[in-house]
């Protein structure tokens, strides 16, 4: 049987519309065989999805998603068979998510001035426990009639040239491939594509990552263009990277389907191969 492997997904445990259990469902029904759940900063929903997707007989693979800054430029990084419990990673986590937390009330704020919204309406959004984002700001503000859709959200009112944005805290690319090895984890870098772009990850600082301890490129990602996608499975040839596919699934929340992407079986393969901190079960 052929492997229809998703690696990269998002539940209620960060900024996603499904509950775990309800992803990997959708995802059996999508045809994918092996689902990964990637939560920001997060690894709340690995044991519902984990439970879901033994009972279906499909694979699963525990990861997460931590956001990074490099020189200002927003950098994803998946990290794959991590130890959750791991103290200086779960510390790092914790950093973030509360950062998270403050900037959200920051941005609430900002809003209120203009349009009626308040950091209730945004809490009526959230799951007890998630990682809190843009994303339940946006369901807030859809919910209140003031925007159509989470995607109409960003592009008027939450993205990063918008007056109601705030930063918020990250760690370094460098940091967090650290944090993820020591934690018995994978790095792979998520959808590089708009980091390349805006010059930030440029080839010199894939090749200092490659250093630290990265293991892979996400290539095949709706947001990488067939030329960023030919030009990073150059680079992965180049540093010995393993390349992957995912969907970036988010539920109702973005147009993203599951199984549009998928990675190959040999990239998989490696992961389990150099992850040790939790464990794939494989169909
Ligand atoms: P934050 O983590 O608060 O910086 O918000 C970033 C998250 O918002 C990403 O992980 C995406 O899931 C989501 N996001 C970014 N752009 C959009 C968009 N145009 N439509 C829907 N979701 C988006
Ligand atoms: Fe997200
Ligand atoms: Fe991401
Ligand atoms: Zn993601």
């Amino acid at each position: 049987m052929t492997s229809i492997i998703d690696p990269h997904t998002h539940s209620t445990a960060s900024d996603g519309t499904d509950s775990p259990a309800d992803l990997v469902r959708a995802a059996a029904v999508a045809g994918v065989t092996v689902i990964g759940l990637t939560d920001h900063e997060s690894a709340d929903g690995w044991e519902a999805a984990g439970a879901m997707a033994a009972s279906l007989g499909l694979g699963f693979v525990p990861g997460i998603e931590l956001s990074t800054k490099l020189h200002g430029a927003s950098i994803h990084m998946l990290g794959y068979l991590v130890d959750p419990d791991n103290i200086d990673l779960a510390a790092e986590m914790g950093r973030v998510r509360d950062a998270r937390l403050i900037r959200a009330r920051q941005m609430i704020e900002a809003l209120a001035v203009d349009y009626d919204i308040s950091l209730d309406d945004v809490n009526a959004q959230i799951a007890e426990g998630a990682t809190v984002g843009r994303p339940h700001i946006a369901d807030a503000l859809v919910a209140k009639g003031i925007v159509a859709d989470r995607t109409a959200a960003f592009r008027e009112l939450l993205h990063p040239r918008s007056r109601y944005y705030v930063t918020t805290f990250a760690p370094t690319p460098h940091e967090v491939v650290g944090l993820i090895r020591n934690a018995g984890g994978v790095p792979v870098l998520a959808h590089p594509g708009r980091a390349v772009l805006s010059g930030r990850l440029t080839d010199a600082v894939i090749a200092e990552l490659v250093d630290a301890g990265l293991g892979g490129l996400e290539v095949w990602h709706r947001e990488n263009s067939r030329d960023m996608q030919e030009h990073l499975r150059q680079l992965a040839d180049k540093h010995g990277l393993f390349v992957t596919g995912a969907s970036d699934f988010h539920g109702t929340g973005k147009p993203n389907r599951l199984g549009e992407n998928t990675t190959p079986v040999e990239s998989l393969q490696e992961i389990v191969r150099q992850g040790h901190g939790s464990k794939a079960v494989l169909p």
